[in-house]
This record gives structure tokens, C-alpha cells and sequence, in this order.
């Protein structure tokens, strides 16, 4: 199955369970328009480079669409539909008044100079500023984009359309970004940790975690997880892990990083494979790298009690139906990373309305749509007796099934 497949076999679980009929369900899961680019830049030294660049925009009938840009070598038009069309449940997983899209360059960023970058950014949005906009679809960061890159989309997108804030979220504060944004996908995942973990009565104090992925997601769910009170036993990131069984000094395995770029060689831990992150003996694995890192292949070696998605689409349907025999509980993505599109979605509010709202609000709102959503989500899965990645896709698609329906079509 590639990408696309994937999340459309989840989707097509629910939805038959929902028996929303053949005509809904293919309307649902289509995307409304696939946008593909050729970003031409000249590079440094002279020579001309072309890097394909996708924006895809699976449904808007919520309200505008939302979702990240990726800059990565892999990335294809099935990845970039996939991780749209999860957009769209993820905001009505979060009740938030949007649809969902994504979108990025196919590009190795490690491999660019910073002034390339600007270049590839804004030549990306010279290609795909008519099909933008506050109203119309909304980008943000994901993988390998920061709010640097979203700085860059602001200002080339306001040459076009005039001064243009929300455009674009996870900006930089001096920028209109939205305090608390940076870490909102990390915060969220505390949240759903909170949750969850209260229900199968397990105390976060001395909860061992693992976590895939040291970036903006990974690094703040474990600075967070650590600050309230859970031991974190191993992390990686695309260089390899670190682990330690008694538990990392989480502000130490920081300065470590900042010094480095790589958790790797970190002193105080012991070196360790991707795949051993995986398979730690651990109360909870969060994957907060890429998709597709849970596969048939290795989900037997999970010695995890629970699994939460902070990646999009880190589980393959295979690894995931022998997870549920397993008795593993995986809290999903369209769940558990709602996070960071939520606070964006503070960041576009305060843009269009000219405010600028304290951390506290921020992290406040944040935690009341998180406790709401968990509940809603947590609900169906105990009424249907299914497992929460279906209720929350059963959620999803109530909501945005009315809103087309009611629409018209
Ligand atoms: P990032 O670029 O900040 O960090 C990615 C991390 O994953 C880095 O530590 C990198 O070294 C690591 N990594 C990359 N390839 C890897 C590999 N093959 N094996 C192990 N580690 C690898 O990206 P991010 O924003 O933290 O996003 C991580 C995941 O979370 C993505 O799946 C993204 O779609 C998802 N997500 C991000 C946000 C957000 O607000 N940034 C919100 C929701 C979901």
C-alpha cells in the first residue's frame, strides 16, 4: 500500500461502520485538487536545479484548508495526498474550522545553503500563490520547515496579495507568530498523555517513555513529558538513539543537542539503533519522526503498553491490526498531534483580528480542545467498542460529512 492507500484504508473502516454509502465515501475521500510545481532555482554556484513541489487540498468543506509543508527528499504526490487528506480529519478530530491540505518540496534541506532555501521557498510561492490564502488554504511547518521558511512564505505571498499574516502560521513571534506555537504539537502530546494515561491508571510520575524523532514534535514532548514527572529511557533521531534505562537528563541531552545537532554521542546514555528506540521496554512509545515507521515487520518487537502518534501515518494498517491483537492501545495521529494545528489556528485567529493573545490563554485553549476532543473520541471507541484510531475517524467524518452534505454538493 503506498501513503495514500494507507490512510484510506483506515478512513474506509469507519466510514463503513458509519454505512455513509459508496457515493459519500468516495466524495470524502478524493481530494477537491492536486496542485504540482516545478520549483526551478539557480543554486550558488551558478547551476540551475528543478525540484518538484506539491500543494494538495483534500476538503474544504469546513472552511479553509490547513496543513504543513514538508522539505524532503522522499516526498511524493502520494505522501503529500495522504498527509492532506489526515489533515482534514485531524481538524474535525479538533473541531476547528478548517479542512485539510499539505504540501512541500521534493528536496534533501541538509544539502542547501540558507540563501537556497529562500530561494526554493519563495519560488514555491511565486508558483502556488493563487491557489493560497487566509481564506482559502493556510500552510504551516512540518518536517524540515521552520518558522523561518514561514517568515519567507509571508513576505513573498504579501508581494502578490498585500500584507498577509494569515497566510501562513508557526511564524516567528516577531512576525505575528502566536506564543506557545513552537512547542503546541509537544504540548498537545502531553495532554493526550495526561489523558490517557489516567484511564489505564498509570501515574506519569516515573512512566518510562521512548520517543523516534528529536525535532520540533520529539524535543518538546520530551522537555514537557520530563518536566512532568515521566522517566525518558531512550529518543532518536535520523542519526541514531540514545538510551538509558534509569532515564535521560532531558536539559542536559538539550545542551548536548544544541552543541551537536544530534542527540547521538550524547554522553550520559548508552548508543542505540532507530530500530531499538522502537522496541524499548517502555510504558509509552511515541514515533515523532515520519510515517510508515511501524510496519508488519517490526510490531512484534513493540514492548510498549501504549503508542502515541505524534508523527503523521507512523503506522502502517498491518503493524496496527497486530498491535490490537497484541492488546497495544495506539492513540492516533488525527488524535493524539492535534496540537500544532490547533495553536495554529490561535495564531490565524489573533492575525485576523490584529491581537496578540498571552501563553497562558494559549496553552489553556489548547488544553481544553485537547480534553475535548480525547473525550469525544474515547466515548465512541467505549460505545462502538472500536479502537480509538476508528472512533476518532468515526468522529471526523460525521463532521465533515454534514458539513459537505449540508453544503450541498
Ligand atoms: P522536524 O523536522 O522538526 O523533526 C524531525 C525529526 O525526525 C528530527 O529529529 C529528525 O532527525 C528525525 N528523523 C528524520 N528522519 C528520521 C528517520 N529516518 N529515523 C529517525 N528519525 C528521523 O519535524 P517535526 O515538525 O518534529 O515533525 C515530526 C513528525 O510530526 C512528522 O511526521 C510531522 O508530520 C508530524 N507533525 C508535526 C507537527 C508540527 O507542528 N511540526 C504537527 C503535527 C504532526
Amino acid at each position: 500500500m503506498n501513503a495514500f492507500e494507507e490512510t484510506n484504508y483506515y478512513f474506509r473502516k469507519a466510514a463503513r461502520i458509519m454505512d455513509v454509502g459508496t457515493p459519500i465515501e468516495t466524495l470524502l475521500a478524493t481530494p477537491l485538487r492536486e496542485v504540482k510545481v516545478q520549483v526551478s532555482i539557480e543554486m550558488d554556484s551558478g547551476e540551475i536545479r528543478t525540484f518538484p513541489g506539491y500543494r494538495i487540498q483534500h476538503d474544504n468543506s469546513r472552511g479553509p484548508m490547513k496543513g504543513g509543508l514538508r522539505f524532503h527528499p522522499r516526498l511524493d504526490q502520494a505522501e503529500c495526498v495522504s498527509l492532506a487528506s489526515l489533515m482534514t480529519w485531524k481538524t474535525a478530530v479538533a473541531n476547528l474550522p478548517y479542512g485539510g491540505a499539505k504540501g512541500g518540496i521534493t528536496c534533501d534541506p541538509s544539502q542547501l545553503s540558507l540563501k537556497e532555501l529562500e530561494r526554493l521557498t519563495r519560488k514555491y510561492v511565486d508558483q502556488v500563490q493563487d491557489v493560497i490564502g487566509p481564506t482559502r488554504d493556510i500552510p504551516a511547518p512540518d518536517v524540515n520547515t521552520n518558522p523561518q521558511v514561514m517568515a519567507w512564505i509571508m513576505d513573498q505571498y504579501s508581494r502578490f496579495h498585500g500584507h498577509s499574516p494569515a497566510v501562513v502560521t508557526g511564524k516567528p513571534l516577531e512576525l505575528y507568530g502566536s506564543k506557545g506555537r513552537e512547542a503546541a504539537t509537544g504540548r498537545g502530546l502531553l495532554y493526550i498523555c495526561r489523558e490517557i494515561l489516567r484511564d489505564v491508571h498509570l501515574p506519569m510520575k516515573g512512566a518510562r517513555f521512548a520517543i523516534q524523532g528529536f525535532g520540533n514534535v520529539g524535543s518538546h514532548v520530551a522537555r514537557l513529558l520530563w518536566e512532568d514527572g515521566a522517566t525518558v529511557v531512550a529518543v532518536a533521531d535520523v542519526l541514531g538513539g540514545v538510551k538509558n534505562p534509569q532515564g535521560l537528563d532531558i536539559p542536559s541531552l538539550f545542551e548536548h543537542v544544541q552543541r551537536t545537532g544530534t542527540v547521538t554521542g550524547y554522553s550520559s546514555g548508552q548508543p542505540c539503533s532507530n530500530e531499538e528506540v522502537l522496541a524499548t521496554d517502555c510504558e509509552v512509545l511515541i514515533p515523532a519522526a515520519l510515517g510508515h515507521v511501524l510496519t508488519r515487520e517490526n510490531a512484534n518487537a513493540v514492548r510498549a503498553r501504549l503508542i502515541i502518534e505524534g508523527a503523521n501515518g507512523p503506522t502502517t494498517p498491518e503493524a496496527d491490526d497486530l498491535l490490537e491483537k497484541r492488546g497495544i492501545l495506539v492513540v492516533p495521529d488525527i488524535l493524539a498531534s492535534i496540537g500544532g494545528v490547533t495553536v495554529s489556528y490561535f495564531e490565524w485567529v489573533q492575525n485576523l483580528q490584529h491581537m496578540a493573545w498571552e501563553e497562558e490563554r494559549v496553552n489553556a485553549e489548547l488544553e481544553r480542545t485537547i480534553k475535548e476532543a480525547y473525550e469525544r473520541v474515547a466515548q465512541i471507541a467505549r460505545s462502538r467498542k472500536v479502537p480509538l484510531r476508528t472512533a476518532a475517524f468515526i468522529l471526523a467524518i460525521g463532521r465533515v460529512g454534514k458539513a459537505t452534505v449540508m453544503r450541498g454538493i
